[in-house]
């Protein structure tokens, strides 16, 4: 299968965003008859921009509610409900400012920004129209290279993906199973195992760890409570 072939058809029943090109991608990111240094490109590409994503979520939550507390103290005097009013109107109020700054400083985003446009670059390019409509029905936009021999068109068509994946803000769907290491698309966000196979194998594992643990911990209690009693005599 390949990323450009398409599964729409009336034997699918539901439709979850992204799914049509995530899976596909998912695929991609596994085979083994593509060449694996493109693959490697973009699945780091994609790890990458999550984390970043993650992190410049983060780093802006807690800028935001750090200002908000300061400021909620200068309004002490109002009541709890009164209060949370307040405090919810101010967040949102200051998650739309942050349209167009600059995140927080942290060297873990800078880094990051710099490996992510670094791996950008190996795709300098142009944007082209293509001559097919995408699943949507809406004529296609497409990044393409001057140089073809760099990058095989899949690897281009993967990367528009990712970009656009990037821009709706389902990249993080694209994701790796937190059980076989595979790469598979989310349906939900809270989806972290490829399949229920590898769902039930994670929580037989972790059940396991648990037991493990518990045992340890009761050997620990007999021994604590041997040696206190010997060294009670
Ligand atoms: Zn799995």
């Amino acid at each position: 299968m390949t990323l450009t072939q398409h599964t729409t058809g009336t034997s699918r029943k539901r439709n979850f965003a992204g799914e049509e090109r995530g899976t596909p991608l998912a695929i991609w990111l596994e085979n083994r008859k593509i060449q694996p240094k493109a693959r490697q490109r973009i699945a780091g590409l994609i790890q990458r921009m999550n984390e970043m994503q993650q992190l410049v979520t983060e780093l802006r939550s807690s800028f935001v509610n750090e200002a908000v507390d300061d400021e909620m103290e200068k309004v002490a005097s109002k009541s709890g409900v009164e209060r949370e009013r307040v405090r919810a109107d101010r967040v949102r109020a200051m998650m739309r400012e942050w349209q167009g700054k600059k995140w927080p400083h942290s060297a873990r985003a800078d880094e990051l920004h710099l490996q992510i446009n670094r791996a950008l670059a190996f795709y300098s390019g142009y944007v082209m129209q293509l001559d097919r409509f995408d699943e949507a029905g809406n004529g296609v936009f497409a990044l393409t290279v001057h140089k073809p021999s760099k990058a095989s068109e899949d690897e281009l068509t993967a990367l528009n993906v990712v970009l656009a994946f990037s821009a709706k803000g389902l990249l993080q769907h694209v994701r790796r199973c937190d059980f076989c290491r595979r790469w598979f698309y989310a349906r939900i966000d809270a989806q972290v195992q490829c399949s229920e196979r590898c769902r039930l194998r994670k929580y037989r594992s972790s059940e396991k760890a648990l037991a493990k643990q518990r045992e340890r911990q009761r050997e620990l209690y007999h021994l604590h409570k041997n040696l206190v009693m010997r060294g009670g005599k």
